[in-house]
Order: structure tokens, then sequence, then C-alpha cells
């Protein structure tokens, strides 16, 4: 195995850069690809972020560069890589120019989002390296403010993303523009058909380079699971944030809306959070960024496109408020922490509707993750879950307390309103109260003999007038306006009622 980065056969000023940085030892995506590419191979990269990837195809190009004389023509670029976000493609171009100390090397981020008039101002002198979302570069193209015939080196970084993101078109239309005459370098989290397919139209013969899988690279993190009904899982994250051994924490949302729910609920909760999605102006991502990376807040709340590529060292904890669609994305996220084998912590929130997509998870990571926690608090359904099937006929009926003979599942109660009804207020209630009681609990506290929670009993347990009043109901607006509108309905006369 190469011991340094010389023997991978960079110069002299790269390796001065690199042990500048504090590199020392070549990634082993670093150690596969860089050979290949100093001798002019197209690469096909299996590997993370988080693997070293971005200096695995930004090397061998400043090396490419430090070979050429003279400055690049006019409206030209040397190398063109192309990320699908813009944050990723910040990223990189910060490693460039730290690896690029020394060189006189020009580089500009071509983004959409921000402002055209300085990226065209720059690229009209001609540079070295244009770091592009395939968006605003094809804009750019299209106003003939670029242009790419001189390109020698493409890299297409987050290929698996650009395509789920829909940047196929503008890809394949840039690496037409460039045309055959150049070096490519793919880099893809996953080999999936579609990728095999753009490897086959844009690299010539290339060499595959794989990173540790998914699969075996999360082992280094301790991951869990704690079961919770949808609306319990803010008490159960408050609870989870009250440990402050969550030095640096991110929060996956699945949808921009929940995040930034789940940001509104964290500020009322007394928490300082960061938030960082596709609807938020590129400032404002950077600048939460910013603070998340400085230590000025200790939460970042985001979504998985948005969080492509975020790279802020020494997250202690990532947290899955609510599962990805995609199983792939939960192994994305989870590598936010435990990067440069740091230890770190991941925690999913499951709820009943979320099984289906833990197991898909738990297929593609080859584990069983361990779960605590119970989702008796309250369901999306609105039902107590243990009652759904007490009044179809076609079960037969149980009395309350006895179990068929079979053993409960470790850590599940008994259910002690399974078959009785209540009111939509009452069940809300009695749902709320649970959620509070788990809410002193904390979510994988062992429970104690019998199955009860450790927590004594909740409000509608005990005597009139005995610990403190029901928990206030909050109603949200829909549940508002149909409760407005059935008063409404009430209040006219039955005969009008009757005609309506
Ligand atoms: P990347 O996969 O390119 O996003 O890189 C992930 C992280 O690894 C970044 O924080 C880099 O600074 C770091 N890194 C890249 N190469 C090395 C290396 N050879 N040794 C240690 N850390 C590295």
């Amino acid at each position: 195995m190469t011991q340094n980065f010389s023997e991978l056969g960079l110069s002299a000023q790269l390796v001065a850069a690199l042990t500048k940085a504090g590199f020392t030892t070549p990634t082993p995506i670093q150690a596969k690809a860089i050979p290949h590419q100093l001798t002019g191979r197209d690469i096909m990269g299996i590997a993370q972020t988080g693997s070293g990837k971005t200096a695995a195809f930004s090397l061998p190009i400043l090396a490419g560069i430090a070979g050429l004389t003279g400055r690049p023509a006019p409206m030209t670029t040397r190398a063109l890589i192309l990320a699908p976000t813009r944050e990723l493609a910040v990223q990189i171009d910060e490693v460039i120019r730290t690896l690029a100390i020394g060189m006189q090397l020009t580089t500009v981020l071509v983004l959409g989002g921000v402002s055209r008039h300085a990226q065209v101002q720059k690229i009209a002198k001609g540079v070295d390296v244009i770091v592009a979302t395939p968006g605003r570069l094809k804009d750019l193209m299209d106003d003939r403010k670029v242009r790419l015939n001189e390109t020698r080196w493409l890299v297409l970084d987050e290929a698996d993303r650009m395509l789920d993101m829909g940047f196929i078109h503008p890809v394949k239309q840039i690496a037409a523009a460039i045309g055959p005459r150049r070096q490519t370098a793919m880099f893809s989290a996953t080999m999936a058909p579609e990728i095999a397919e753009l490897t086959k139209s844009l690299l010539k013969d290339p060499v595959r380079v794989e990173a540790t899988p998914p699969a075996t690279m999360v082992v280094s993190i301790d991951q869990r699971v704690i079961m919770s009904g949808s609306k319990a899982k803010r008490g159960v994250l408050n609870e989870l944030l009250a440990d402050e051994g969550l030095s640096r924490v991110i929060i996956f949302s699945r949808t921009k809306h929940g995040a930034d729910r789940v940001t509104k609920n964290l500020a009322v909760d007394g928490h300082k959070a960061a938030a960082i999605h596709g609807n938020k102006s590129q400032n404002a991502r950077q600048a939460a960024l910013k603070d998340f990376s400085s230590g000025r807040v200790r939460i970042l709340v985001a979504t998985d496109i948005a969080a492509r590529g975020i790279d802020v060292p020494n997250i202690s904890h990532v947290i899955n408020y609510e599962l990805p669609d995609d199983a792939e994305n939960y192994v994305h996220r989870i590598g936010r922490t435990g990067r440069n084998g740091a230890t770190g912590s991941a925690i999913t929130l499951c709820d009943g509707t979320e099984r289906s997509k833990l197991r898909d998870v738990e297929r593609l990571i080859r584990r069983t993750l361990p779960v605590s926690g119970d989702l008796k608090v309250a369901n999306d359904t609105g039902v107590v879950p243990g009652t759904e099937n007490a009044d179809r006929p076609d079960r037969p009926q149980r009395p309350q307390g006895q179990r068929s003979g079979a053993q409960r599942p470790t850590g599940q109660r008994p259910q002690a309103n399974a078959g009785r009804h209540f009111s939509g207020a009452k069940k809300a209630a009695i749902m709320e109260g649970r959620g509070d009681r788990n809410r002193s609990t904390p979510p994988n506290a062992p429970r104690q003999p019998g199955g009860e929670a450790a927590a004594g009993p909740a409000w509608w347990e005990k005597k009139t007038g005995e610990g403190s009043a029901a928990p206030k109901q909050r109603w949200n607006k829909a549940q508002k306006d149909a409760g407005r509108a059935k008063r409404a309905q009430d209040d006219r006369p039955r005969g009008e009622r009757a005609a309506s």
C-alpha cells in the first residue's frame, strides 16, 4: 500500500500543499485514482463525500495545469468541474484553492442563485478551472459567455445526484461542447444502471476505482432507531438535545417544508438552529453553513439535496427526524458524522408509517439496527395503536389484558385503553398525555417490570384533584376550521340542516 503522495507521482509542490493542508497519507480513493489520472486515463470513481474524492480528482488536474505554459485564452477554461449543488461546488473550489497554493491558478465558481456579472467578467479573461452547477454553466454557454473548446479536463462529481436532479441533458450538452479531446473523471456514490449508461457515453475506456462501499463504510458509526409516533418526535428530539454530548448535530428532514417546521419548533423549544434547503437563497444557505461550522449554532436542519457534499468537521450526531424516501440517502446522511476515522452517532426517529423505509435501509446496509422507544404515543391515522382491530368482526375479540398465549414483544406494555372508544378530543388528549409522560422518560430508558414506563401515572389515571390538570389541547388550523364548520352546521335549525 502506498504510504505517501510523492509515491503516487505528485510533484514536490503539490505534496507541500497537501502537507500544509494536513494531508500526509492518501485516502484509498486517492491512492487508487491519482496514478491512473496522471497517465491520462479516464476514471469512473465509486466514492462518497468523505472519501477524499475531491482531492482525488483535483490533484491530477492541478498537476496537468502546472505543466502547461502560457495563460488560458479569453472566455475559455482549461478544466471544468460540474457538481449538482451550489454547496458542493463551493467546497470543491475551496479544496482546489488550498491545494493550488504556490501556483498562479485562477478559478471561477459558476453558480445559479447569485449574480452572473462577476462570473462573466472573470471568465472573459480566461481561467484555469471553472467549478459549476450545470444549469448556470449552460446559460452562460447559450449566451456565448464561455467557450469550452480548449477544455482538457472534465469532472462530473456526484453524477448520481446530477441525474436525480434532472441535469442529464445539460451535462451531455456540456460534454459534447468540450469535444473528445479531453480527460474525464466521473464520481458517483452508486453504480446505478443510469450511471453505467452515462459512463459508456461520456468516458473513454475508463479505469473503475472504488472506495469502501457504503455497507461497510457505516460500520464505525453508532446507529440506532427510536420508534416514536410522528407527533411525539418533537418531544423525543428535545430529550435527545438535552444531552450536551450532542455537540454538533445535523437533523435531516425529508422535505423543505418539514425542515422549516422542525427549525421553527426547535426555536420555540429553546434551541439555536440554522436551516439549509432548496427554498433558501444561496446567501442564506452559506450563512447557515458558516454559523454551523463555526459553532455559533449547534444544530443544522437540512434536506437531503441541500446537504449533499456538506463537509463540516466534527459532527457528533446525525438525527434523522424522518427516514429518507431513498434508502441510499440514509447512508449519505449518516456519513456526515464519523468522518476520517472519527467516531459518530446516528439516531433515526421512525414512526409507524416509516417502517418499510427502515426495512429498506436495513436491507441496504445489511444490518439490523437496534431499536428502542414505542409507537404508542400517536400515529398518523389518529388511532391508538393496538385498537385498530378492536371493532373488526373478522377478528375474535379478546378480553382486555389477555394476550392469546403469546409473549408481548420486548418493551411493549399492555394497551390500557384497547377496545375502548373515545371521542376525537378525548383520544387526542390521551395521546397528548402519553406524549408528556414519555417525554419525562429518556427515549431509550429501560421499562420497568410489568411494562410500565418509569415516570408514574399519566394525568387521566390520577384521582380528581390530584396532580396537574389535563394537558391543554392544541389544534392546528385545519382542525380549527373543521370544528368551526361543524359548529356552524350544528347551530342551524334542524329543518334547514335536513334541506341542505
Ligand atoms: P471529500 O470526500 O473530498 O469531500 O473529502 C472529505 C474530507 O476528507 C475533507 O474534509 C478533506 O479535507 C479530507 N481529506 C481529503 N483527503 C485527505 C487525506 N489524504 N487525508 C486526510 N483527510 C483528507
